[in-house]
């Protein structure tokens, strides 16, 4: 009888452990499964550790932006468009880590949980991009020998439909050319000092904490003492309120209303539109915006009001932050792939964007209004002409003999093309320039695919 207890035990624990083996296996699969099947030495799906067999990627407009045809996985014929959406699309090495080819490189082969790499006959999931290859083109084009990026989405619906970073580099010939972080996606990836761009920020706070915010006064006489330190300013503005402050970019009113508010309440504002966090595009992370006062000194608090100090933008996360205040304080996530559906047409993913509050609609409004006048009274409406360009301009110092870079930042008010956009050039010198001359070529292009 005991030895018939005993053999029991025995054969329950031999059960349990099977069994739990089994989940540990099974769990191992969930997890690590698309992993290992796309893994470059998977020979289904790779050929000499290159990538022979996924779906195709395409256009908002089914351009095919990438393929595979008799094994072999091939691009856009054109090396401009190939050149212009590589930082979207990915490369067969994996080397833009941000691709298509990288990030969503599971989708792409058609590997799911339960059935593995199930479509051996060379067709994986297809993707297709909410971008607009030509559009890219424009932008890369306009770019032209300079560093930087471009970003547009449409802030009513979060489709972005143009996404270019330069330098660039050709996918279906260059495979060893890493200078000057050609694979790096600046949109998405790269951080810069704002300069007066973040004026936008403090403006915000000040409508959001200063009872009167117009009624606020300051006085600049090309620059004003801040702690018995020197804060200058390019204009003798005299004494000037918010309104023409931000028209005027007046450094001294907006370090003084960096003061006026504190640190608490300015880094508050800040990160409530993006700054001090980690934001996602279609789950791919994006570098973080920075704003980080809890230690300054008031001379470099006030510098940090006007962008400078230790200030960092990711330009994604402007875009997100230009996007809300178009659309009444509401930004609808920016996303970069419409769908992916499967070799018979099913649809795996589709796009759903959440939205998220960044501001109330008055504020949205109050910033609307002065970065449209900004536009009339210094960039030059006729530039944009019929696309009710709102913006912002930037100058962003990198150091004491290097050219600074040159931002322009906003959107169009015209209902009909409700675009956002982010446009940064290294090296380019100031913001009113080479950034606004891009955005213009950019938005007018965008204005003639509608
Ligand atoms: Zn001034």
């Amino acid at each position: 009888m005991n030895r018939l207890l005993k053999r029991s035990f025995i054969l329950i624990a031999v059960i349990l452990a099977f069994t739990a083996g089994i989940l540990l296996y099974y769990f191992s699969l969930a997890v690590n499964g698309g992993k290992w099947a796309t893994y470059p030495a998977n020979k289904h799906i790779y050929s000499d550790g290159i990538l022979i067999k996924a779906g195709d990627i395409t256009d908002r407009n089914g351009t095919l932006l990438a393929y595979t045809e008799n094994e072999k996985r091939l691009y856009n014929k054109d090396a401009d468009i190939r050149k212009a959406t590589v930082h979207t699309v990915g490369d067969l090495n994996g080397f833009v880590a941000s691709g298509m080819h990288s990030a969503y490189l599971k989708e792409l082969c058609g590997y799911d949980t339960v059935n593995g790499v199930y479509n051996l006959s060379g067709r994986g999931n297809n993707i297709e991009l909410t971008l607009d290859s030509k559009l890219c083109v424009t932008a890369y084009k306009a770019l032209g020998s300079y560093s930087g990026t471009v970003g547009v989405y449409n802030y009513k619906t979060g489709e972005l439909v143009c996404v270019a970073s330069t330098p660039t580099f050709d996918p279906a010939s260059d495979t060893k050319e890493n200078a000057k972080g050609v694979y790096v996606n600046r949109l998405l990836s790269g951080v810069y000092a704002p300069g007066s761009i973040f004026k936008l920020v403090t403006a915000l706070s000040a409508l959001e904490n200063i009872k009167d915010p117009y009624e606020l006064e300051f006085s600049c006489k090309h620059g004003v003492t801040i702690a018995g330190e020197w804060l200058s300013c390019l204009g003798n503005h005299g004494k000037i309120g918010l309104d023409n402050a931000l028209v005027h970019s007046c450094n001294a009113f907006f370090a003084q209303t960096a003061l006026r508010l504190d640190r608490r309440k300015l880094t508050a504002t800040a990160e409530k539109v993006g700054f001090n966090k980690t934001l996602k595009m279609d789950g791919i992370i994006c570098s973080e915006s920075r704003y980080e006062v809890s230690s300054s000194n008031d001379i470099d608090f006030g510098w940090s009001g006007i962008g400078q100090h230790n200030d960092l933008v990711n330009p994604f996360q402007y875009l997100t932050f230009m996007g809300a205040i178009a659309n009444g304080g509401k930004c609808v996530e920016p996303y970069v792939i419409n769908k992916i559906t499967s070799p018979n047409g099913i649809a795996i993913k589709k796009a759903n964007p959440s939205t998220k509050t960044l501001m109330d609609p008055d504020n949205a409004k109050a910033l609307t209004e002065m970065m449209r006048n900004n536009v009339k009274q210094n960039y030059g409406d006729w530039r944009f002409s019929g696309l009710e360009v709102c913006g912002k301009t930037g100058t962003a110092e990198v150091g004491d003999n290097a050219t600074p870079h040159s931002w322009f930042v906003g959107f169009c008010k015209n209902p009909e093309i409700p675009y956002a956009f982010t446009v940064i050039v290294e090296n380019a010198g100031a913001g009113n320039g080479a950034a606004t001359k891009i955005a213009a070529t950019v938005l007018k292009k965008a204005q003639s695919l509608k």
